[in-house]
């Protein structure tokens, strides 16, 4: 066995502090062919990432890595065999190198060390103890901070990681970000009031029924977990949209709205996008695939929330639903079944950023 590549070693970014470029060199076209995958369960193809996701909640799998360009064979095997114990997988897409790990230490550790391998794009999925369940207050008329809601659901012993307030609601809506234990019913019966006002809870649900990045604004993971470039979701630059020079009441910036997925003039969140549509129809086919697999057992599909308005809309309106989708019409119920994690921080970011 070759003890170690040219390149890619962890020794080789210790001695050389500068890093210059790409320590992997994506294939060119003629090479790929002669790759014999044998992993049966790499039978995935990259459109498929949330369907595997949700079902690595059930075996415990660690999620995919899923590598934006196709690297050379060995030299990713070698990084990822210097990187972990139980070694990986890889599956080759069209244009992309999928890796998966065989133990969740393993899946922490190579997460890790991709981060410091220069100008390499990927993305991956929070694995379950990183999950997470969103829930709104209603009827908070007078208003409180977030601070003090988050108190006093601590208080009231919710394990609440952040509170905050919806924007452009008729009345005041604050989105609570929980632990992936905690239920509709607990917070139910826990929070009656919050600071002596009665509240009703419901649980977060996603309208546009697949997640955005609201880093790379691609279609079906969260920024959470990508280090994919930057894309701007106004003019698809490569800055954060909270720093976007265009101004929704200038008119020539209107006519330089470009979405990051697909080049045309409009937001990158936009369901008109032929992206947005295509990734859709491809999801709705799989999904339904799937639960006639299943037996049609557990046909609900929670999928992390995406933001609900977006810079320069006022607010969407409300359930504006595509054609085609009446399973999802519905939020889960209160039960607790593997579809009710969520992933609720790239909404939560995206807040953050809209928020100044
Ligand atoms: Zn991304
Ligand atoms: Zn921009
Ligand atoms: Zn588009």
């Amino acid at each position: 066995m070759k003890k170690r590549p040219q390149k890619g070693t962890k020794n080789d970014k210790m001695d050389d502090p500068v890093p210059t470029q790409n320590k992997f060199q994506p294939l060119s076209d003629h090479e790929d062919s002669d790759i014999d995958d044998q992993n049966s369960e790499a039978e995935l193809m990259e459109d498929d990432e949330e369907v595997e996701q949700s079902d690595n909640v059930k075996t415990e799998k660690p999620p995919p890595i899923i590598m934006h360009a196709k690297y050379d064979y060995k030299e990713i095997i070698t990084f990822c065999k210097e990187h972990t114990k139980a070694g990986v997988n890889i599956k080759y897409t069209k244009d992309k190198t999928i890796i998966f790990a065989n133990e969740i230490n393993d899946f922490k550790n190579l997460k890790k060390e991709l981060q410091s391998v220069e100008k390499t794009q990927w993305h991956t999925y929070a694995t379950k103890d990183e999950r997470t369940h969103g829930f709104v207050i209603y009827g908070l008329q007078n208003r409180p901070d977030e601070e003090e809601v988050k108190e006093d659901l601590i208080k009231k012993n919710i394990n609440c990681k952040t509170v905050y307030k919806m924007k452009n609601t008729n009345t005041p809506l604050y989105v609570v970000i929980t632990d992936n234990k905690t239920t509709l019913n607990e917070v139910q019966e826990k929070v009656r009031t919050v600071q002596q006002v009665v509240v009703n809870w419901k649980k977060l649900i996603n309208k546009k029924e697949i997640i955005q990045c609201h880093k790379c604004q691609s279609w079906g993971h969260s920024a959470a977990n990508c280090f994919a470039k930057t894309k701007c979701l106004k003019c698809a630059g490569q800055h954060l949209t909270s720093e976007c020079k265009l101004r929704k009441d200038n008119e020539a910036d209107q006519q330089k709205i470009k979405c990051a997925n697909c080049g045309e003039r409009h937001l990158a969140n936009s369901t008109e996008c032929p992206t947005y549509q295509s990734r859709r129809a491809h999801l709705e086919k799989t999904r339904l695939a799937a639960s006639e697999k299943r037996g049609n057992k557990n046909k609900k599909f929670v999928p992390a929330p995406s933001p609900t308005t977006n810079p320069w809309t006022q607010k969407e309106k409300p359930e504006q639903k595509q054609s085609g989708s009446p399973r999802q019409t519905e939020p889960a119920p209160a039960t607790q079944t593997q579809t009710d994690e969520i992933n609720t921080s790239d909404f939560m970011e995206l807040a953050k950023e809209l928020r100044n």
